[in-house]
């Protein structure tokens, strides 16, 4: 494994580190007392290339719970699943411009706006369970370690919080049963969702999970085929689409990336066939985006030339 910092990376991880690191602005998720409890002041920032090198700065190997980032890969592991047009006939691809937990369907669907925000989200896990059954979140995990390159863990603690005060979720689930997209017993998918989004990365394995994607589903190091080609074109496709909440519009217009961010602080972002980016900083915005990985993307983006419609 090459650390070193070929192609200038290494510098600009370094200055955007460098400039970002005193930034105190915005607050860790407080919904349950576990991400509450986070050390506030931990930032890393990891670049995962396609020929197999990582750049690091930082605490790029502190762990933390992957939480909505994890709805893009299980999306891609869906489309693998059951095919594309099963899944749309469950969950949309349209951006929703609401809060990621809101409680609203597509009026004219009558079905989850995208995969990206939390109905979407229990939906295709519903998905996996119908497929999976009981092996449903072995089935997640360890394709989501091969993403990264070796063996992910739940955060047990996050797990055990999430399933106590998820209500707002297994109310979603209810009603996604309700109207159809969702099968069998709700509890067993929202059970399995509180999983997934419990399991713990690095911002170095959010880059090495993003070069994954970045390399058609090929773990660059490993060379493993971990996801199905067309699923990562349509994945790809929905995170830059939805993949920031209801910032997703900004982003797209500031760093033109496909991204996800989750409320423990962590974001993804990929530049297809060339690399990916993990940040890792636990104080968010009111959307619930990393305050510091946000400004960390738009200098890397910049510096690097990674915006899809640059044209210098
Ligand atoms: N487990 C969280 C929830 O569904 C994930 C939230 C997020 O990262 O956006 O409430």
């Amino acid at each position: 494994m090459q650390e070193e910092t070929s192609y200038g990376i290494g510098n600009v991880l370094n200055a955007a580190y460098a400039r970002h690191r005193d930034n105190v602005a915005g607050a860790p998720a407080d919904y349950i007392p576990e991400l509450a409890a986070v050390d506030p002041n931990r930032f890393g920032i990891a670049v995962a290339t396609v020929d197999g090198a990582l750049h690091k700065i930082g605490d790029a190997d502190y762990p933390f719970t992957i939480q909505s980032i994890s709805k893009a890969f299980v999306y891609c592991l869906a489309l693998e699943l059951i095919g594309r047009d099963a899944v749309l006939e469950r969950v949309g691809v349209e951006p929703s411009g609401d809060a990621f937990n809101a409680i609203v369907f597509d009026p004219h669907t009558n079905r989850a706006f995208n995969p990206m925000v939390n109905a979407g989200a229990i939906t295709v896990a519903g998905i996996i369970h119908d497929v999976a059954g009981a092996g449903a979140f072995d089935f997640i995990l360890e394709r989501l370690s091969d993403a990264a390159g070796h063996r992910l863990e739940m955060d047990e603690a996050v797990y055990r919080s999430e399933a106590e005060t998820g209500h707002r979720n297994r109310a979603i689930g209810h009603l996604l049963r309700n109207v159809g997209a969702l099968k069998g017993n709700v509890d067993d998918v929202v059970d399995l969702y509180f999983r997934q989004c419990s399991i713990l990365v690095t911002a170095s394995d959010l880059a090495r999970m993003g070069a994954t994607l970045a390399h058609v589903g090929e773990n660059p190091v490993t060379g493993r085929q971990v996801f199905d080609l067309m699923a990562v074109r349509n994945t790809l496709a929905v995170m830059f689409t939805c993949g920031m909440y209801d910032y997703s519009g900004n982003w797209a217009y500031d760093v033109g990336v496909p991204a996800k961010s989750g409320v423990g602080g962590g974001i993804v972002g990929v530049v297809n066939r060339q690399l990916g980016i993990g940040s890792f900083s636990p104080r968010l915005d009111a959307k619930g985006n990393s305050v510091r990985g946000i400004a960390a993307f738009k200098d890397i983006g910049d510096e690097l030339g990674l915006h899809l419609f640059d044209c210098s």
